[in-house]
């Protein structure tokens, strides 16, 4: 149907005749439907793709190239003890243009998406357990039954090729300063759970970045799993990402917010932005300028000044330093208009 074409067709750019013709044609051809050699092979093209899967932790190489393929967390965390100089593979949407943009080799890799424990997603009284390899496409149902906006949001992120592939280990893994999920998950309060060799550890998510590209990852260390706390009614999670396409595109600004108001006033509010600073960060003079205060207008524009104290950010293509820090504020009123006035629908589909 026209959604899954549209769905298809996110991610290819299309530069010469525009995605209208594209369209047709897909809606031409799915009315004249004819099974081509792919159709009569589907059944064995399936089991021949999961022949491939490896039956023991093991090895593959290309000249002096090595990747390490272990098929439990205590082979992985075995082996990156072992080769603490790898790097760490998952889906390779990211690592991958280090090596074609970049034209870095990477000599030695550990494939983490044959774990299959990193792969769980598990559900427990308080908290949603994703393994750190789990696809985006595969975290989509759990997180949008507890967070809609969060699923609204993983439809912006990438295309569905890349979320087939992409993980949300591999989100948090990079560090990205405008990486999409990592603002959601800190105004969610979630955790981390790092493993190295035995140890494992479990930190809030929002101590996890430090500075850019630096983050209380120790050598050899890997993100096994993501705790993210279950939808509490008393709280209200919304989360925007501002782009200059629809689909397939970064964030200029990635917001989330997750307030508590009470009897008319706020007592609770985890803010945080992506886009805002060289690290996804809570706005924490914003959330204090909100803390105990009516929520009305007033105590918003406040909060929206306070934004100011939390961010001084960079220009550069995606949108300048005013763009940004206004279109912050502006997201946090129009989140205080959405709570007035819930029929008004705006959230993700702003854009630059
Ligand atoms: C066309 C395109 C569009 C994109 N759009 C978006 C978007 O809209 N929003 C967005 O946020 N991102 C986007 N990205 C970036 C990327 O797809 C995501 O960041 C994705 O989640 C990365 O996951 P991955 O599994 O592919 O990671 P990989 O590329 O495999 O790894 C990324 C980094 O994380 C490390 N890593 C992987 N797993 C672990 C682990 N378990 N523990 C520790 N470190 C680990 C790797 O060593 C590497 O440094 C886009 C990329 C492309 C190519």
């Amino acid at each position: 149907d026209e959604h899954q074409a549209q769905e298809a067709l996110a991610g290819n750019l299309c530069r010469c005749t525009g995605y209208r013709p594209i369209l047709d044609a897909a809606r031409q051809s799915c009315r004249q439907p004819c099974h081509d050699q792919f159709d009569a092979q589907q059944a064995q093209t399936i089991a021949r793709l999961k022949a491939i899967a490896p039956s023991q932790t093991g090895e593959l190489n290309s000249g002096d190239k090595r990747c390490l393929v272990p098929l439990t967390v205590a082979d992985l965390a075995e082996l990156y003890s072992s080769h603490p100089e790898a790097r760490l593979l998952a889906g390779g949407t990211d690592l991958a243009l280090e090596v074609t943009q970049m034209h870095k080799t990477l000599p030695v890799m550990i494939y983490v998406g044959h774990v299959a424990e990193l792969k769980r997603i598990e559900q427990t009284a308080t908290h949603l357990e994703i393994g750190a390899a789990t696809p985006l496409t595969d975290c989509y149902q759990a997180l949008n039954a507890q967070y809609p906006d969060f699923g609204a949001l993983l439809h912006r992120f990438a295309s569905l090729q890349i979320r087939n592939q992409g993980t949300l280990g591999g989100n948090i893994g990079n560090a990205s300063p405008i990486g999409d999920s990592p603002p959601l998950l800190i105004a969610l309060d979630a955790q981390v759970v790092l493993r190295q060799g035995e140890r494992q550890r479990t930190m809030p998510l929002e101590a996890y970045f430090i500075d850019y590209r630096i983050t209380a990852r120790q050598d050899s260390e890997f993100i096994e799993k993501i705790l993210i706390p279950l939808a509490r009614h008393d709280w209200t999670f919304r989360a925007y990402k501002v782009s200059k396409r629809l689909d397939d595109d970064i964030s200029a600004v990635c917001a989330a917010f997750n307030l508590s108001i009470e009897h008319g006033v706020v007592n609770g509010a985890r803010i945080a932005f992506g886009g805002m600073a060289a690290i996804p960060k809570r706005a924490r003079a914003c959330e204090a300028a909100l803390l105990g205060q009516p929520w009305n207008k007033a105590s918003v524009e406040r909060a929206c000044q306070a934004l100011a104290e939390d961010f001084t950010p960079l220009s550069d293509f995606r949108a300048s330093q005013q763009y940004r820090l206004l279109t912050a504020q502006n997201l946090l009123r129009k989140y205080f208009i959405e709570q007035q006035t819930p029929h008004i629908e705006t959230r993700v589909t702003a854009y630059v």
